[in-house]
């Protein structure tokens, strides 16, 4: 069978934690690891979500063009995805000529087929960023349930829908301020003319999860309304429509044509007809799967299938759903600003990917919200894979090695403890097999590791070292199921830890393609002679010391001498003069006197000082940091000031009024 994999594309104005890798990437990549030990033809695509406004803003917000944003972020990204052997075959990003052009193609046509209408539309605006406010940045109370922090294009507490005008009591996420409305015109997708189908289609689909089909038909029976695809962004995709030259298509709708833009960039890259993707997209028995986030369930049973729908081309819909609830971190949301949480690029620099694998699938939230803690990674290292996966696979190999010249001999079964193994690996098996299906990773863990203790205890009470002295023959069978049942143990768990599988085929001396589903319970075919140099398969690690790495990466709790800080030139400064940059009301230019000389600090300040408040203030600057480019503009040096948790700043001013600038701050 042909298989589309895809999970949820990282927006690309930050990396992702452990709880977006586990939702998405991971299992996006465990999915196909399985699918392609059993058989299929898959292709697993994602990539970096790069339009949209919170990176304009971002970029805005940095001096820097939202490209050279992304591209760091990509590039990020990729190296996250490397350290945790996650293997897309096309990982993009959707700036990018194919997808640009592929997103332009698919709105003309659902255009010419009458999907599309303009409406003048009120829109939120602030007064004073001077910006159309883009959904998602502006909140209020959701009208629904009264959740106060609601999003403008969805309440994150009851899940609905919204459109900003809907919420009460507005606020730009910006800068707090009420917005005003103002009118503009923009496209709208109707998705009410796809109410029928969408619901036969998801009513009737025998490939969507329970869970996603009753979120979707709940949404149905609300009533779909028709959604504005265009924002007056720059940083996005030009909307393909007539008299639409200010305008780009809207981010979500963009991204998740992505999907398919992303197949059909991948055979160009392959240099494969250009027309290639058809046969995958186009073929109503291509199965797709979505690993995704709970919340991002209608975009994926409604405004994904509406916009395939209305382009009146073949497409398929075998759609299947892996979402998932959220994951915490010690009981916590994630929380950069926080340091709540642990990032992708710090994991990688932590522990091996199989570590992280084994973990994040052992508490993947599947049916409810589950809570990472170091507590259960040291649980799952130093007792999971440790001490019962890694222990069995270097005891077997040792009873090979020492006792038998290295050698797997194949041959009968003569005991009954091996006779059980062999029928719980059997029944294990099917249900692993039934599990990975299902998109239920986590309890795959449970049943391979009933295999993997029985081994373990088999061992115990056989104690085949002893057999050998007594019943050779005996002896060689044992060991030959026992090297079968590690075997076989590789090949269920490779899906989630690819590394280790490999190895212990490596140890095993057994061939690569043998890697594959169908050969469990296999007897070998022929005597192996397994390698000399097997190692213990993993470390235990110790948490403490991992949190103190950590911290370190993060520069937190660093001691530092006082000859470090006589490094830094802190002086007293004077204000001289103050005003918005041109262009800006978060840039502020300052004159400052810090005693001899005068210099010019650009500072984004504007959110909380008016420029005449700032003049006559006595400041503390730092007078020898390196130039800074801000918005085009050399900054020369820096104030020093208090920033609370959520952005908000206070600078930093001597006690006394009468103190000279240019005065030593020490
Ligand atoms: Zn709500
Ligand atoms: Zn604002």
């Amino acid at each position: 069978m042909r298989w589309i994999i895809t999970s949820a594309w990282p927006y690309a104005h930050g990396t992702p934690h452990l709880g977006n890798i586990v939702s998405s990437l991971l299992s996006a990549d465990i999915f196909t690891r399985f699918l392609r030990i059993q058989g299929h033809e898959v292709i697993y695509v994602t990539g970096s979500d790069e339009h949209g406004t919170p990176i304009e803003v971002k970029a805005i917000q940095l001096g820097v063009k939202p490209k050279d944003l992304t591209d760091k972020v990509h590039n990020e990204i990729l190296k996250i995805l490397k350290g945790f052997k996650i293997e897309p075959d096309n990982y993009t990003r959707t700036h990018n000529e194919v997808h640009i052009q592929f997103v332009r193609e698919v709105f003309d046509k659902i255009y010419k087929n009458g999907y599309i209408f303009t409406k003048k539309d009120k829109l939120l605006y602030c007064p004073r960023d001077k910006i159309y406010l883009p959904d998602r940045f502006v909140i209020g109370k959701c009208p629904y349930c009264g959740y106060e922090s609601a999003r403008g294009d969805q309440c994150e507490n009851c899940g609905r829908l919204l459109t900003p005008t809907e919420l009460i009591n507005p606020r730009c996420v910006i800068c707090g301020e009420t917005p005003i409305v103002k009118e503009s015109i923009h496209y709208y997708f109707d998705l009410t003319k796809f109410e029928s189908i969408l619901y036969k289609w998801i009513s009737e689909s025998k490939t969507l999860s329970e869970n996603a089909k009753n979120f979707s038909i709940q949404m149905l029976k609300q009533g779909l309304k028709p959604r504005s695809v265009t924002r007056n962004n720059r940083w996005g995709i030009p909307a393909p429509f007539p008299d639409a030259s200010d305008l780009t298509i809207y981010v979500w709708f963009d991204a998740v044509l992505g999907y398919v833009s992303a197949v059909k960039e991948l055979f160009l890259k392959r240099d494969m007809d250009p027309d290639k993707w058809k046969e995958w997209w186009w073929d109503k028995d291509t199965n797709v799967a979505f690993f995704i986030g709970k919340d991002n369930i209608p975009f994926h049973t409604i405004i994904f299938p509406a916009l395939l729908l209305g382009t009146h081309d073949p497409y398929t819909l075998k759609f299947h759903i892996g979402s998932t609830e959220w994951l915490t971190f010690e009981g916590k949301k994630f929380s950069k600003s926080k340091g709540i949480g642990i990032w992708g690029e710090e994991a990688i620099s932590l522990l091996p990917a199989d570590y992280w694998r084994y973990t994040l699938t052992l508490i993947r939230p599947e049916t409810k919200d589950t809570d990472f803690t170091w507590k259960i990674l040291e649980y799952a290292v130093n007792e999971e894979l440790n001490n019962h996966i890694g222990n069995l696979v270097h005891r077997v190999l040792k009873l090979i090695a020492k006792y038998n010249g290295y050698k797997v001999i194949p041959s009968s079964i003569t005991r009954d403890s091996e006779k059980e193994l062999n029928k719980l690996v059997y029944e294990v098996s099917a249900k692993v097999e039934e599990l990975y299906y299902n998109m239920r990773f986590q309890r795959v863990i449970n049943e391979v590791m009933k295999v993997v203790k029985r081994a373990n205890a088999v061992i115990n009470d056989e104690r085949p070292w002893e057999l050998y002295k007594t019943d050779y023959n005996a002896f060689k069978s044992m060991i030959h199921t026992l090297a079968k049942v590690i075997r076989d143990i590789a090949i269920m768990l490779y899906p989630i830890i690819p590394d280790t599988s490999i190895k212990i085929f490596d140890y095993l001396n057994l061939p690569m393609q043998n890697l594959r589903w169908d050969i469990i319970g296999k007897d070998f075919d022929h005597e192996v002679e397994i390698k000399r140099d097997f190692k213990p398969l993993f470390k235990k690690i110790d948490i403490e010391e991992l949190k103190k790495k950590l911290s370190l990466m993060r520069g937190e709790h660093i001691k530092i001498d006082e000859n470090y800080l006589k490094k830094l030139d802190l002086r007293v400064g004077k204000i001289l003069e103050a005003e918005y940059k041109k262009g800006s009301t978060k840039i502020i230019r300052l004159k400052v006197d810090i005693g001899d000389k005068i210099i010019k600090i650009l500072g984004g300040l504007g959110e909380y000082y008016k420029p005449t408040d700032l003049i006559g203030k006595t400041v503390v600057v730092v007078a020898n940091i390196k130039e800074k480019k801000i918005m085009g503009e050399y900054s020369e040096g820096m104030l020093l000031a208090a920033i609370d948790e959520g952005g908000g700043i206070s600078l930093l001013t001597p006690d006394r009024e009468d103190v000279k600038a240019g005065t030593r701050v020490g």
